[in-house]
């Protein structure tokens, strides 16, 4: 079976083209500035990368560029687009109306636009993608598969805020969560590799990226995790603030005359990392602003460190216990130092890491000392893998 994976955002569009029957990836891409004066399209395949440089006036030319780039390049070996089985999209918000992937028909359509008021930089965009699909490839069936999905097993008391019922209840406030394709991933990944069932395991994935987010996994089953409404609570990440006390929000607006759409700015575009460095949100450069004795690139980067190390401290807490950390996406698959930075001081928990094996960027290991009681993995993500996971077990039950 030949899946389409589509990730579609405002101005993008990124499509991976899998073969599950041979476990390839065929090719790869990205349609991206679409919109704008001048797009770039971008695809891979066979050990080839081709870009060119060309105005993408709306997701439909995307999508059609997408294609016939697929069609016509000879490394990809894809002959015509009925070859495709099926196309599976990430969607960000999910609500609480989806615990898995969903065939996409007008009820499930009409829910994400729905929940684009919670995702508006999101979910508009992905029903844009679904909808050249649809010109581009009538009657194929479309998967949405939901970064919110995996969290649905909280228990009311995770993901319940403090706010008055009413409010609560009619504006469906409450802990969503993010990230869930690649914290499903790496779980599952993960429990493969200590050759033991996932629903035995008490588990924290550490998705730690330019946006990260950490999850507590039990029994397979998500119990809490510290990305919230939105994919601003919890971590701070390179341009979001993360957790903050609610009021001092309010207390910044009054005092600088600052509106809502100008407060959403700053605390997901120009706080985090960016803010509290003043240097970047790219880890890299704020470990090279360090290097260089740079206080406030420290102060960010310890910030970092600290609030993971709390996260995991508190979900140890909730499970009563962890029998695998594991970290992933930029950060956790290639930064030593923070690796390293975050087990540290927590040997009486049992985590304690073998500084040797702890020097892998980007592969599958176990980083953690032979002797430490709780295992420590690096497991890159791959939320595409897992996409397409998705839309070839439902396709099959179709
Ligand atoms: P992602 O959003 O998953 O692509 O992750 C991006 C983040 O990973 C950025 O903050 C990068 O600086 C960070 N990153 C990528 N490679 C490295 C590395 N070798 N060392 C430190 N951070 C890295």
């Amino acid at each position: 079976m030949k899946v389409l994976v589509i990730n579609s955002g405002s101005s993008s569009l990124k499509f991976q083209l899998r073969n599950m029957t041979d476990h390839t990836v065929m090719a790869q891409g990205t349609v991206e500035k679409i919109g704008l004066p001048m797009g770039i399209v971008t695809l891979k395949a066979g050990g080839m990368k081709v870009s060119r440089d060309l105005h993408v006036a709306n997701h439909e030319v995307a999508v059609e560029l997408a294609l016939s780039d697929l069609l016509e390049t000879e490394a990809v070996g894809l002959h015509s687009l009925d070859e495709i089985d099926a196309i599976g999209h990430r969607i960000v918000q999910g609500g609480d109306s989806f615990d898995k992937a969903m065939l996409i028909t007008e009820d499930v359509y009409e829910k994400i636009r729905e929940y684009g008021a919670m995702a508006p930089l999101h979910n508009p965009a992905h029903l844009k993608g679904i909808d050249a699909c649809s010109v581009m490839m009538p009657g194929k069936p479309q998967i949405a598969v939901f970064d919110t999905a995996f969290h649905q097993t909280m228990a009311p008391e995770a993901y319940t805020y403090g706010l008055p019922k009413q409010h609560a209840e009619k504006h469906k406030i409450r802990r969503y969560g993010a990230h869930g394709t690649s914290h499903k991933y790496v779980a599952n990944r993960v429990a493969e590799l200590m050759g033991r069932p996932l629903e035995e395991l008490k588990l924290i994935t550490c998705h730690l990226g330019n946006g990260s987010s950490i999850t507590a996994i039990k029994n397979g089953k998500v119990v809490d995790t510290s990305m919230g409404f939105t994919p601003h609570e919890g971590m701070i990440m390179g341009t979001r603030c993360g957790d903050i006390d609610a009021t001092a929000v309010l207390y910044l607006m009054q005092q600088e005359q600052i509106d809502a759409a100008e407060m959403d700015r700053i605390l997901n575009k120009e706080s985090g990392l960016l803010g509290v460095s003043g240097v970047s949100s790219d880890l890299r450069d704020i470990e090279n602003a360090i290097a260089e004795g740079n206080a406030d690139a420290k102060l960010a980067r310890d910030i970092f460190i600290h609030r993971a190390k709390k996260y995991i401290g508190s979900y140890i807490a909730e499970m009563n216990g962890v029998d695998a950390i594991v970290f992933t996406a930029g950060i956790g698959e290639n930064s030593i130092e923070s690796r390293s930075d975050i087990c540290a001081g927590m040997e009486f928990l049992g985590i304690r890491l073998d500084n040797e094996k702890n020097t892998v960027r980007g592969e599958e290991c176990a980083v953690h000392a032979d002797d430490a009681r709780v295992q420590v993995w690096v497991v890159p993500t791959n939320e595409e893998l897992s996409i397409a996971e998705d839309v070839v077990k439902l396709v099959e039950t179709l």
